[in-house]
């Protein structure tokens, strides 16, 4: 007997990036789906391929794809199946694969400012001009179909959006109520936590997004649905939800009380306090510990531990009271 779990199955790929391999997801409904699309490699290729032949299906049977978000692993072979009209995803998504270029200013001077504000000396500003190297691992398309909160997926009504913005600023995640079963992306990993990372607004009058914030929000936002299965973009398929989202918060909680210590002696740059929480790795991942340490800068913030001023264009954190 054929049972809901047998319309999704698992492709898995490998990456050039330190997470290792990365899943896609064949979706069987009216259309025939793939849920993410790897990253531009020939490797990723030939193993997405070879596991569609494995079940009965080449490139040109895909009549879809409908993306997590826009990382360069997740969309890199969006552009590789002829068949596909339909390319589904955040409307924040659609700068990033159709390579807006006035975007791409506006990312790299957010970054500039960032940066400048938080103290990061002058010897990684090269690093500012190699912000759109990860931009060869991932292909260019059009997108046909965006999908916000509460969507019902085209071709799989079943599956529902779930916006869940931290990782990615247009991150989704996709629910099927019947058997409980969550596309994750990034959202939600079994082995590793997820990095909220820092991103620009997307429109000039916005905020910057505060991403650790937006993170545990969405985390919490999952915890009244029903969810059995998880289906990740990495990492092994895995169930007891609530545990895992409860140690994920709890363990953010930790970092931010020995992030707040750190200001026992005064005030502190977000640079100082990343020296200081990651002195093997703010040189050679600056962009990944800045987003961490940053981010439970605003959460601690948030909760009103915390408090900023700007002196001389750098903002300075100090104990609230
Ligand atoms: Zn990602």
């Amino acid at each position: 007997m054929k049972t809901l779990k047998d319309t999704i199955t698992q492709i898995t790929m490998p990456t050039p990036y330190a997470v290792g391999d990365v899943h896609t997801y064949l979706l069987k409904g009216d259309r025939l789906t793939l849920v993410d699309a790897g990253v531009r490699t020939e490797d990723a290729w030939k193993a997405l391929v070879e596991q569609l032949n494995h079940i009965g299906y080449h490139p040109e049977d895909i009549e879809q794809v409908i993306l997590t978000h826009h990382h360069p692993d997740h969309m890199g072979l969006v552009d590789r199946f002829p068949r596909v009209e339909t390319i589904a995803g955040h409307p924040k998504l659609k700068p990033w694969l159709e390579r807006d270029d006035r975007f791409f200013e506006q990312y790299e001077a957010f970054f500039k400012w960032m940066y400048k504000e938080a103290g990061v000396p002058e010897r990684f500003d090269s690093l500012l001009k190699g912000l759109k190297k990860p931009l060869k691992w991932t292909a260019e398309g059009k997108m046909t179909h965006l999908l916000e909160e509460g969507d019902a997926l085209p071709g799989h009504e079943e599956w529902r959006v779930i916006e869940t913005p931290g990782h990615a600023q247009n991150h989704l995640s996709f629910f099927r109520k019947e058997d409980g079963a969550l596309i994750g992306g990034d959202h939600l990993l079994a082995h590793i936590s997820s990095n909220p990372l820092l991103e620009p607004a997307y429109s000039p009058n916005e905020e910057r997004p505060k991403p650790l914030l937006q993170y545990r929000d969405s985390m919490e936002k999952l915890l009244p649905l029903d969810i059995d299965t998880v289906y990740p973009g990495h990492g092994k398929v895995f169930g007891d939800v609530h545990a895992l989202i409860q140690t994920r918060l709890k363990k953010q909680e930790q970092r931010a009380g020995k992030v707040y210590q750190m200001f026992k002696d005064g005030p502190l740059r977000a640079y100082d306090v990343c020296e200081r929480l990651f002195p093997k790795h703010v040189e050679s991942q600056l962009g990944l510990t800045m987003s961490e340490t940053v981010g439970q800068l605003d959460y601690l913030e948030s909760i009103n531990r915390l408090k900023t001023s700007i002196i001389e264009g750098e903002k300075f954190y100090e104990m609230n009271g």
